[in-house]
Parts: structure tokens; C-alpha cells; sequence
């Protein structure tokens, strides 16, 4: 069971060294589940410092797919790796609908962090829009198979998958657990990985959605900046 807390565009470098000592220190309460935290590239270099010798990884929240070149404002896997980031997350709906990452762009940034020998999170999810006109399906088909073309089977033991329906991000509504079964059911279908379910995750529904057959893990948002309520899902992730 993965559990990794995506931080957004919160928490600089300061903020992250102290939640991340207060994380290791409680380090023994997260046994039996695989923990990432996913800090903003300021604060990536004081995580991995707090966090060298435990068992919690430090993931960046994109990367790029060369290594390098005129690309302002990117960052690639082999920067990242130097700094001692061991993943990125791919795809994140906030890059998709903010930032204008088409299926093209997130298949050429997932194809460049694995060769770059970084592990991957990558996000695939149906807009609300889309869920309601029935084209849920479609959509994560479309999605997961732009990604499927690029992985080499080699790489396939560094990707997981996360299923964030957009209308359950950050609005506090989550997919019902039946829901979530059969979106990732689908996802596996087409792309044999680990799939994470996100989406307004919360200590209080965190059980039973990572007690779903096919539900891997958790990519959470909100939650993750506040060390309990981190820690009280990864311990969900646990006992699940
Ligand atoms: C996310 O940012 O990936 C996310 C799932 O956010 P939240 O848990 O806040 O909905």
C-alpha cells in the first residue's frame, strides 16, 4: 500500500524540514505502508535531508522530459535525481487543466522520468462534465493508453497509477468506494500497474476506500499537509 501527500504549492523549504522531522520522528507508526511526500521543488532538497536514513521517499510533483535544454521554468529527472528525489508525480489534473498538459505532453514526461530512473505517479481522472455526459470510461481509456504507448515494460515496477476523478479533488466529495473499484478495475485493464485513488481522501473515508480489491494506495491532497491526519491514513493504508 502506497500512501504519498501531495503538498501542491504549499509548505516552503523552513515549513517542509520541520513537518518532515516531525514525520520522521513518528516514523514507526507508518510500518506496513510505502509513504512519499511530494514537497514543492524549493523545499525538495531540506526534505531529503530530514528524511535521509528513513524509509519515506520524497517525490517532485512534475518533471520534464529531456534532461535538459531551453525549457524555462522546468525542472528534469536526472536535476531531480541529483537533489536525491526519488519519483514524480505525472499529470496532476491541476496541470492538465491549469497548465494546458494534453495526454501527449504527460506521455513524454512519464517516458522521460522512468528512463530518467525516477518512479512515477502518474494522474488520470474524468472531469465532472465528463462523468455526467457518460464518458467516464472513454476518457480513462483515452488517458491510460496515451501513458501505455511510452512505458516499457522494463520500467514497469517504478509506475503507479492514480485515479483522481477532478470533481473530488479538493471540493471534500469523494468517488464512492464502488466507484473507485471500477474506474482502477478499468485502468488495470488496460496498464498492469499499482493504482492510487485520490480525491478528497480523508482520515475518515481512507479505510474503506483502500480496503477496495483494486484500490493500491492513495495520492492525497488536503490531508497530507496536516501530520495527523497524514499519518492517520497511512495507517489506514496499513491496515487495509
Ligand atoms: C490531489 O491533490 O492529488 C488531491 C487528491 O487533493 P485532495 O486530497 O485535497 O482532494
Amino acid at each position: 500500500m502506497l500512501i504519498a501527500g501531495n503538498w501542491k504549492m504549499y509548505k516552503g523549504a523552513s515549513e517542509a524540514a520541520e513537518f518532515c522531522a516531525r514525520l520522521r520522528d513518528r516514523e514507526s507508526e507508518l510500518e506496513g505502508t510505502d509513504v512519499v511526500v511530494c514537497p514543492p521543488y524549493t523545499s525538495l532538497h531540506h526534505s531529503v535531508a530530514v528524511l535521509a536514513g528513513t524509509s519515506i521517499a520524497v517525490f517532485a510533483q512534475n518533471v520534464h522530459w529531456a534532461t535538459e535544454g531551453p525549457y524555462t521554468g522546468e525542472v528534469s529527472a536526472p536535476m531531480l535525481r541529483e537533489l536525491g528525489v526519488t519519483g514524480a508525480i505525472v499529470a496532476h489534473s491541476e496541470r492538465r487543466q491549469l497548465f494546458a498538459e494534453t495526454d501527449e505532453t504527460s506521455a513524454l514526461r512519464v517516458e522521460g522520468a522512468l528512463e530518467g530512473g525516477l518512479s512515477v505517479i502518474a494522474c488520470v481522472g474524468e472531469t465532472e462534465d465528463e462523468r455526467e455526459a457518460g464518458e467516464t470510461e472513454s476518457v480513462l481509456r483515452r488517458q491510460v493508453e496515451a501513458l501505455r504507448t511510452v512505458v516499457d515494460e522494463d520500467h514497469l515496477d517504478r509506475l503507479a497509477l492514480a485515479y483522481e476523478p477532478v470533481w473530488a479533488i479538493g471540493t471534500g466529495r469523494t468517488a464512492a468506494p464502488e466507484q473507485a473499484e471500477e474506474a482502477h478495475e478499468l485502468i488495470k485493464s488496460i496498464l498492469d500497474a499499482p493504482v492510487l485513488y485520490g480525491g478528497s481522501v480523508k482520515p475518515d473515508n481512507a479505510s474503506e476506500l483502500l480496503s477496495q480489491r483494486n484500490v493500491d494506495g492513495a495520492l492525497v491532497g488536503g490531508a497530507s499537509l496536516e501530520l495527523d491526519s497524514f499519518i492517520e491514513i497511512c495507517r489506514a493504508g496499513a491496515t487495509a
